[in-house]
């Protein structure tokens, strides 16, 4: 863990929406795990269930267009109450708590992702750090970083070839990532199939 003053500071790295979308499927595939179709059928059927997920595995960096990045919607209140406040809107796995477990994990996946971002791979102190106990100034980082951010400068710097390394890179190891995790998703469809073929296939 480190400590860092909490200011914005263009030059931190940040992980790029592709890691953010990637974790916001993967909680998908949580939300799908009782349905026996195909994937594709459940990304189909499921479509506004699976953007809502992605939305909330993005929805933290949406403080980036205030001037105040990593601010409190990096933080444990905000992964605990807008999940809460989503639910009391829209249940999508049936009662109020499993739908607000579901939001948790979508939302809580992105400060995990950024908590493990720096601008060097490996044991190091790049950390960028979040404030993941705001309003408390502190800013957490992990000593091991597993992501390398991309760099958001200004407008021209989204688009350098730094920062298109670092996309690609998510994309590379997020993408295995994600194939592993279907691979998974669709043994358990065949094993609970076997178990239970008369099970219904609408989630609640
Ligand atoms: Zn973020």
């Amino acid at each position: 863990m480190r400590l860092r003053a909490c200011h914005p500071d263009p030059l931190h790295p940040v992980a790029s929406p592709v890691a953010h979308t990637f974790a916001g499927f993967w909680t998908f595939l949580l939300f799908t795990a009782r349905f026996k179709g195909r994937l594709v059928t459940a990304c189909r059927q499921y479509l506004p269930q699976l953007l809502l997920l992605v939305l909330l595995a993005n929805l933290a960096d949406i403080d980036f267009f205030s001037g105040f990045h990593r601010s409190f919607t990096h933080s444990l209140l905000a992964a605990v109450f807008i999940p809460l406040a989503v639910s009391c809107v829209w249940r999508i796995a049936g009662s109020y708590w499993q739908s607000a477990a579901l939001y948790f994990l979508a939302y809580s996946s992105h400060l995990l992702i950024d908590f493990f971002t720096g601008t060097k791979l490996g044991w190091n102190s790049t950390a960028s750090g979040i404030p993941l106990l705001w309003p408390w100034a502190k800013e957490f980082g992990s000593p091991v970083i597993l992501i390398v951010g991309v760099k958001h400068k200004d407008f021209p710097a989204l688009f350098s070839v730094e920062n298109l390394h670092s996309s690609l890179y998510e994309l590379l190891v997020f993408g295995v990532f994600t194939v592993a995790l279907v691979l998974l998703w669709t043994r358990f469809k065949r094993v609970s199939l076997q178990l239970g073929p008369q099970s219904n296939e609408r989630i609640p």
